[in-house]
């Protein structure tokens, strides 16, 4: 059976005191409480703790993930982090797509195609959000919005890639909000999410691709999402934290 996926984004929080102590002590935990057998745990810190935190998990059955990266290999991008910077310490995972990099940052289809082509390009791990607003859910379009948002990124990519992928399902209207979709409502999503894995590439791919939901992940709702058919874990932001709350969804 597949190990369900957990990742914490701690987006912009934690500094280096917090990052280390959470690393340190979730480890012991995880250990103590054998939540690795269980459980795949990713954890993406802030770009500057990337390598302590790849360090303390060294050997671990935790991993680390960046939360974003540059689409191009290097040159005059003032405050830009490229690809073979974090390969040169460690990280192999990438978080691309976010809600957040889209809404504040610009980031397009187009910029997201190029992140994913580097990324492949350095034998990265892509964790990939999809999601639709609460305008178009309304609008009864949230169907087609994660039909385009894949068939515009990686269904450009051959099926010999998609051992790389993580999806992670993250309606933006629940993102940060405290709204969460309902089991239904997103197990409903999921599937549909691993027909058109099944259509582009085969059932032995719709099958073997994690698609993890995101948004709004709580230690009291977590259990209820996580024991959905196709929800094979969570994207966690805010929950992720506090270290009692995020064991606490570790245990779901
Ligand atoms: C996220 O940012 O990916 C996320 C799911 O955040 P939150 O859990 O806070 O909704």
């Amino acid at each position: 059976m597949k190990k369900k996926i957990v990742i914490a984004n701690w987006k912009m929080n934690h500094d280096f005191y917090e990052t280390t102590s959470f690393l340190r002590n979730l480890l012991k935990i995880i250990l103590e409480r054998k939540i690795n057998h269980k459980k795949k745990v990713i954890i993406a810190p802030s770009f500057p703790f990337l390598q302590i935190s790849n360090q303390i998990l060294q050997g671990t059955c935790l991993s680390i993930s960046a939360q974003n990266v540059h689409q191009i290999e290097n040159g005059s991008y003032t405050g830009e982090v490229s690809v073979s910077m974090l390969r040169s310490i460690g990280v192999q995972q990438v978080i691309l797509g976010h809600s957040e990099r889209k809404k504040y940052f610009f980031e397009t289809n187009e910029i997201l195609l190029k992140k994913i082509h580097i990324s492949l390009k350095y034998g990265f791990s892509i964790i990939f959000c999809i999601g639709e607003t609460f305008f178009e859910r309304e609008k009864k379009k949230h169907f087609s919005v994660i039909k385009n948002q894949l068939e515009k990124t990686i269904f450009q990519f051959p099926s010999e890639k998609m051992n790389f992928f993580i999806i992670a399902y993250e309606p933006i209207w629940a993102i940060g909000t405290g709204k969460t979709a309902t089991p239904e409502q997103a197990q409903k999503m999921h599937q549909y999410i691993r027909s058109l894995f099944m259509e582009k590439y085969g059932k032995k791919i719709s099958k073997r691709i994690s698609i993890l939901y995101g948004g709004s992940i709580s230690e009291t709702n977590a259990r209820n999402l996580f024991s959905q058919e196709d929800i094979d874990g969570g994207l966690v932001g805010n929950s992720s934290l506090r270290i009692e709350k995020f064991v606490k969804i570790l245990l779901s």
